[in-house]
């Protein structure tokens, strides 16, 4: 497996595998991987010749009050974990390699980013949209890879592929949980073992969600909502940052219940923000 960590050498390994009629694979990540970042390695690797895996963590979707500094970050163990997946090269540059000091330019996707993450986190895709273009533009690959945990997002790159005219297949993958149904994420690192245990509430709400939709035949997205905002104020440690219901496509709210739903949540557990989804 390669490591790179500046662009020449991207540029240069890219080159090698485009002669050889080579395709290419891109996950982007911001590393310290669990299993779901693993996952999208393994589905890039049935799209693609060669598979290779970004890890940046990137200052430009972060806002000042944010955890930039304190995320969690352990790139011998990424690199050993990318290795035994099979990955051929990982991508990992710093700052200063990745933005100019001077760079001024950036990837706006609207409409889509108004709502949900893009509203508590006013930036933040401007920062991802930036970043994964720049990715797509130094790589070229044929195929990237994102999880459908981050939905919004993954939303946002289909957006931003097709209206840019980018020559990249977008695949998007199932979310992995923990054993008890807790998206796995890098942030749940910072839970302490009693936010740990209320972790488990936006996975709960999505399963009640699903069968106040499914089973008891809910049309009111307002009553579903208020249904989920209950069940996770009953778990200590508990703060809503927003319940969305709505179309998955445009990201729309919806009044009344229409299938496919998309229901989104994000919550603070004590002072970690989880997020979470589920299309009904
Ligand atoms: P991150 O390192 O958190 O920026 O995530 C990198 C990629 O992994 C993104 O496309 C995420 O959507 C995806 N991802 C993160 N957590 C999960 C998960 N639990 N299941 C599937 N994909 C995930």
């Amino acid at each position: 497996m390669k490591l790179l960590q500046s662009k020449k050498a991207v540029r240069q390994q890219v080159l090698k595998w485009r002669k050889a009629s080579e395709t290419i694979g891109l996950v982007p990540t911001m590393g310290y991987f669990h299993q779901g970042h693993l996952s999208l390695m393994d589905e890039c690797r049935r799209h693609a010749h060669r598979v290779m895996v970004s890890i940046f963590v990137n200052p430009t979707q972060f806002s000042p009050n944010e955890d930039l500094e304190s995320y969690p970050r352990d790139i011998e163990r990424d690199l050993e974990l990318a290795r035994e997946h099979g990955v051929d090269a990982v991508f990992l540059p710093d700052d200063n390699e990745m933005y100019d000091p001077d760079h001024c330019t950036w990837v706006i996707v609207d409409n889509l980013t108004k709502g949900l993450c893009g509203r508590s986190r006013p930036g933040h895709f401007r920062g991802v949209a930036t970043v994964v273009a720049k990715l797509f533009n130094l790589i070229q690959p044929d195929a990237a890879v994102f999880g459908q945990k981050d939905f919004q997002q993954l939303q946002v790159i289909r957006r931003m592929v097709a209206d840019l005219d980018f020559a990249v297949k977008i695949i998007g993958c199932p979310i992995v949980r923990e054993a008890d149904g807790l998206a796995m994420s890098s942030r749940n690192a910072y839970l302490s073992k009693e936010e740990r245990r209320s972790a488990v509430c936006l996975f709960q709400a999505l399963c009640l969600a699903s069968r106040l939709v499914k089973e008891d035949g809910a049309t009111s997205c307002a009553q579903v909502k208020a249904a989920l905002k209950e069940r996770i104020e009953s778990f200590p440690f508990t703060r809503i940052d927003y319940i969305f219901t709505g179309d998955p496509e445009n990201l729309m709210p919806l009044e009344e219940v229409k299938r496919p739903l998309l229901v989104a949540l994000a919550v603070f557990v004590g002072s970690t923000r989880l997020i979470d989804n589920i299309i009904i």
